[in-house]
């Protein structure tokens, strides 16, 4: 399944004179995978994939509307509102369309949806530190979903765990893996946006995305890019976990993203640096009796 936009009836020099409105419609599609994600349990009576396009078209045509605004009725705006997969009819109704499927709707479904996306972000993000962090020890970057989750709940009972690793703790571990596995073939692209660092996306989510350039969004899609190359690349320390970000189960970025490495934004996690920091030292110690008996 495809999730991202296509532009089969325009040329790739059009589609790079238009790169930003490609950027805006890719974001408006990642919108609607936060909403109604690709692996959903509904079963044959499924109807996300039609809420998605319609999300996708709500979001473009808001967009067309401020292109609209800005240029005036000109000649090429024909050719932007198909580029955008908006009907004819849909931008003579567009007011009756909003009043059937406005944007304020969209995005207090977002809200709904903010304790559950914040999960699946902060244990991304510890599964990457706690990799970075064995990395560093020479462990080949092992670590594993079970441990991402006990290291943001730590030791303390869930009621009086407040703080871990500088998280807000958003219940106990398994809610944190239980939304992981629901939305796990996009959660390099919730992950992406850095929620615990951008608490706006759910006070005013329509204010973030609309105040969004080509550039954020750009950085934004590079970085779910280097996400998932990394959530698939690393060793997983228990083998009963299996292979606990498959390749085919997280979604490919579109083929025109480039990689890029973000490894040193990444900060190692204190509690696993000590204990590995003991554990190399009680192996050089054992090492070095084990030299003092050979002699
Ligand atoms: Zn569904």
């Amino acid at each position: 399944m495809n999730i991202w936009p296509t532009y089969h009836n325009f040329s790739a020099e059009f589609r790079e004179q238009n790169r930003n409105l490609v950027l805006y419609d890719t974001l408006h599609h990642i919108q609607a995978l936060l909403l109604y994600h690709p692996n959903c349990d509904c079963g044959r009576n499924c109807n996300c994939a039609e809420q998605r396009r319609k999300i996708v078209l709500s979001l473009n045509l808001a967009l067309f509307e401020r292109i609209r605004k800005e240029r005036g009725n000109s000649d090429g705006l024909g050719m932007l509102r198909e580029f955008l997969k908006i009907p004819e009819d849909a931008y003579f109704f567009r007011e009756n369309w909003n009043d059937a499927f406005p944007l304020r709707f969209i995005m207090k479904e977002l809200q709904q949806k903010e304790v559950e996306l914040k999960r699946v972000d902060q244990i991304v993000w510890i599964f990457l530190r706690l990799a970075k962090t064995s990395e560093s020890f020479g462990g080949g970057g092992q670590t594993s979903i079970s441990e991402s989750a006990r290291v943001i709940q730590g030791n303390l009972p869930i009621k009086k765990a407040r703080l871990s690793e500088g998280l807000p703790i958003l219940g106990c571990d398994k809610f944190y893996t239980q939304n992981l596995d629901k939305y796990k073939s996009i959660c390099h692209l919730i992950a992406a946006f850095q929620l615990h660092q951008n608490p706006s996306i759910f006070s005013s989510p329509e204010a973030f995305f609309t105040s969004q350039t080509p550039e954020n969004i750009d950085l934004t899609l590079k970085r779910a890019h280097w996400i998932r190359h990394k959530l698939i690349t690393t060793k997983i320390t228990k083998s009963k976990e299996g292979k606990s970000f498959p390749q085919r189960v997280l979604k490919e970025l579109p083929d025109w993203v480039e990689y890029e490495d973000f490894s040193n934004t990444l900060e190692s996690v204190e509690k696993k640096q000590q204990e590995l920091e003991k554990e190399s030292s009680a192996s050089h110690s054992t090492s070095k009796q084990q030299m003092k008996c050979g002699n």
